[in-house]
């Protein structure tokens, strides 16, 4: 009898460009109707997040960082939504009632956060990939613990949710992670030596943040995605495949033991897989162009160049060799990163830093808890700063 409590949605980085679409589909899904938004967090961008809580009225808005406290709370002012910043600030977002959480917030900053909020039993919907690279096990942990749904919002993982059947886990034999191949797709070694960060964050199909954009260039966001899949759906490294698919149609696929392959096509639009966790077990009316098949006419693959792409080869390696190699992996790869958007590495070196800090940090333990996920973070960001810094690579 009556009406349902409106389902408690937080959204860590509303500010992001996941962000901002998981707040479009909760507009298109009825908005303040039908939710009620109890966090929002960004960084800088203070004027949008302020708009954001004050459309949404969300009960508490944080900025990541303690410099912008006072500009967000002024720009809040009168509204009576709480404000909070900074690492204490995002803990305070975990802690508060949600029984959704959507974790966008970019790189490791999100770890912390969410993993606090998947302990709390909160329904994670991932699009943080970093918590599931740099802390597999432990995060999976988590969410049994709070007993709260694991729904994967990359969209390939999105995509294999979506045709992973339950009751034929024991027939999975593969999945295929599709790739766009990205701008550099048909780029020459030599070409790809010099190429610039406004080239590398073109990306053809997907409209996404800048780091992502950049990874998507190098394949490391597939070698996230990779280590990502394999936590997510229990896999071995070699039940993993990636394929070069340059019209991102196909956004993956499993293949089972009789020969079957099911796959989950759309248009690249990050609502299609929002929607799909937040709307769990149903599926939303989504206003996102609908494929028109005649029109496209054709899918084409290729098998992806490990050569020219051999972030591809270090999530195996990482995968492989286990432990913490992940987190170094992801920890190296940031460092380099900012390195190449701040013009001081070039674009191929950033695999290469990235090598080389796994290899010297190969020995490291394996994680019994996030203290030492953490400190293999540390250490790779640390190793891979002295390795630019010394010039031994790039
Ligand atoms: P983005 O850069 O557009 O947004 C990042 C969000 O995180 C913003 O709200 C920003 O304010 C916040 N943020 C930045 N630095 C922070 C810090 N130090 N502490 C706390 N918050 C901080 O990124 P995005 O493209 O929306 O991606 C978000 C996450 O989703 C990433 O992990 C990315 O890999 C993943 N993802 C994105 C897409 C996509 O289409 N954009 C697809 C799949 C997965
Ligand atoms: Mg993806």
């Amino acid at each position: 009898t009556g009406k349902t409590a409106p389902r408690r949605l937080s959204i860590f980085g509303s500010t992001g460009s996941i962000g901002r679409n998981t707040l479009n589909v909760v507009e298109h899904l009825g908005g303040r109707e039908n939710f009620e938004i109890s966090v929002l967090t960004g960084n800088g961008n203070v004027k949008l997040l302020a708009r954001q809580a004050r459309a949404f009225g969300a009960r508490l808005a944080v900025t990541a960082n303690d410099r912008h406290y006072d500009a967000l709370k002024n720009e809040l002012s009168g509204s009576g939504i709480t404000v909070a910043s900074g690492k204490s600030g995002l803990m305070e977002a975990a802690d508060r009632e949600a029984d959704w959480v959507m974790a966008a917030i970019v790189g490791t900053a999100g770890l912390a956060p969410t993993l606090a909020a998947a302990r709390r039993g909160a329904d994670i919907a991932l699009a943080n990939k970093e918590c599931l690279v740099s802390a597999g096990d432990l995060f999976i942990k988590a969410i049994q613990e709070g007993g709260g749904r694991l729904l994967p919002v990359d969209s390939e993982h999105n995509a294999i949710y979506q045709v992973l059947e339950e009751n034929q886990r024991h027939a999975v034999e593969r999945v295929i992670l599709t790739a766009s191949g990205g701008p550099f797709r048909t780029a020459s070694l030599k070409e790809m030596a010099d190429v610039t960060v406004e080239t590398a964050r073109a990306h053809p199909n997907w409209s996404m943040g800048l780091k992502i954009s950049i990874d998507s260039a190098s394949m490391f966001n597939k070698a996230l995605e990779m280590i990502e899949a394999r936590h997510l759906f229990r896999l071995k490294p070699e039940q993993i495949e990636v394929i070069f698919h340059p019209q991102s149609i196909i956004h993956s696929m499993v293949g089972y033991t009789d020969g079957s392959v099911l796959a989950q096509l759309g248009a690249p639009d990050m609502r299609t897989a929002i929607g799909y966790a937040l709307s769990f077990p149903r599926r939303p009316n989504l206003p996102v162009e609908r494929l028109d098949f005649a029109r496209l006419a054709r899918l084409d693959f290729e098998a992806p160049d490990e050569v020219r792409f051999p972030a591809l080869r270090l999530a195996r390696l990482a995968m492989t060799r286990g432990g913490v190699q992940g987190a170094v992996l992801n920890g190296a790869k940031e460092v380099a990163l900012e390195a190449f958007i701040e013009g001081r590495l070039s674009f191929l070196a950033m695999a290469e830093v990235t090598e080389r800090v796994m290899d010297d940090l190969a020995g490291l333990p394996p994680a019994a808890g996030m203290d030492e996920v953490f400190s293999a973070d540390r250490q790779a960001r640390q190793r891979a700063a002295e390795l630019m810094k010394l010039d031994l690579v790039g």
